[in-house]
């Protein structure tokens, strides 16, 4: 089995334009003395936007890789697959995250569920794990109905795990479970009955996503309670190293955090819990690497600020149709985006600053960053004209996208 390290940052490259960029920010970061190995992630639906081919994440990681000499190792994340999704990414990847949330909730045989509860007695009753803030009590009726609603979701993990095992064979991979993109957060409780459940159909997972409590919009800070977010977060540490010794999955088994990127109120929360108990992360972020790309073109003048100026206005003009597959993870004030009259005036360095995530910042406008966030597919269609444009402004484009990453994401994270 391929074995994933401890810290692992997931950049996301829409456009397959800023692998050095990214990867020369976990170059920085090794020179303050922490090891973050990094991994290039990208959706089967971000491929479908952009008409790109998974093949495509891999040549730009491996010539990244070439290029500055990094001699750690990477990983390539075929990010939230799924059975019918999973198979043009067999060669590419050697990271899958196995996405289950669709199965949360779903049916399943009520033979199935009474049998779970049978075979695992040590799931009733009270449990003092260590790391959890305090002990929780689980009756028979709390674990049936807990393993009734993930049990559909783990099955599919089984499955999906068993075809990439099939596939991959002796080269091995990494798997990661996700939950995240579902309605309502798992509870520490509930972590320990899904770990359960994976256990028991054999997914050798390294990592999972749970969903968190608190709104993880795009591209923005978290939106919610930090206090209630700490004791979650540390009693899922708590759960992992129970399940890990209970269960005998693997050792390395930690969280993952998805639509992590700018999280800056949580990223001390997380190193703190990460120093007192030894645990790994996985911060998976893939957007923010793309809003860099606009504020380079800004900061670039003539035909870079043209460009993003046509994005904007555009995105203005087609602002639900954009925002109606994020509702869940976007907040979008509309009486506070300019309109595209106000913004053609603006200069280079105004439409950086709305757009560059420096809360306190005067200029910083969160809703002109997450409508840009997730304009990605208007750039797409320009094509040949944008991806020229990312070419010809390499330099102040690359020096945004790795100072994001480095300065106001890993240091934040891993150093303090
Ligand atoms: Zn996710």
């Amino acid at each position: 089995m391929l074995s994933l390290e401890k810290f692992t940052i997931g950049v996301g490259d829409r456009f397959a334009h800023q692998a050095k960029a990214q990867l020369q920010a976990c170059i920085n970061l090794a020179a303050d003395g922490v090891e973050v190995v990094p991994v290039w992630n990208k959706s089967n639906r971000e491929h479908t936007f952009i008409g790109s081919s998974p093949q495509s994440v891999r040549d730009a990681a491996d010539a990244a890789v070439q290029a500055l000499g990094w001699r750690k190792p990477y990983h390539v994340d075929a990010d939230h697959i799924r059975l019918d999704t999973v198979d043009r990414f067999l060669d590419a990847s050697d990271f899958f995250t196995i996405d289950v949330a669709d199965g949360i909730g779903a049916e399943c045989p009520e033979k199935s569920v009474f049998r779970f509860v049978q075979r695992h007695p040590e799931l009733i009753g009270e449990h003092r794990i260590a790391g959890l803030s305090e002990p929780f009590e689980a009756g028979e009726a709390e674990v049936t109905r807990i393993a009734e609603k993930y049990m559909r979701a783990a099955k599919d993990a089984g499955a999906i795990f068993r075809h990439i095992s099939k596939a991959k064979g002796k080269r091995g991979f990494i798997a990661e479970v996700s939950m995240d993109e579902t309605d309502a957060p798992q509870t520490p409780p509930e972590l320990l009955v899904i770990l359960a459940l994976l256990a028991d159909e054999k997914v050798r997972l390294q990592t999972i996503a749970p969903k968190f409590t608190g709104r993880f919009n795009k591209g923005v800070d978290y939106v919610g309670d930090l206090a209630q977010f700490e004791r979650e977060f540390n009693d899922d540490l708590g759960i992992l190293q129970h399940a890990i010794a209970l269960y005998g999955l693997p050792k390395n088994l930690k969280l993952s955090v998805h639509s992590g990127s700018d999280k800056f109120s949580l990223y001390p929360i997380i190193r703190r819990a990460l120093q007192r108990t030894g645990a790994g992360v996985h911060l998976k972020t893939a957007g923010t690497t793309w809003l860099e790309e606009l504020i380079g073109l800004a900061e670039a003048g003539g035909e870079g600020l043209a460009l993003v100026k046509d994005i904007y206005s555009t995105a203005l003009d087609h602002v639900d149709e954009l925002c109606a597959p994020y509702s869940a993870v976007i907040d979008i004030n509309r009486a506070a985006l300019p309109g595209a009259a106000i913004t053609a005036r603006w200069s280079g360095a105004q439409f950086a600053s709305a757009m560059r995530h420096i809360p306190g910042h005067p200029e910083f406008n969160p809703s002109v960053r997450q409508l840009l966030h997730v304009s990605f597919k208007l750039a797409a269609k320009k094509g040949g004209a944008y991806t020229g444009l990312l070419k010809a402004n390499e330099a102040i484009v690359a020096k945004n996208v790795t100072e994001n990453l480095y300065a106001r994401h890993l240091r934040t994270l891993f150093v303090g």
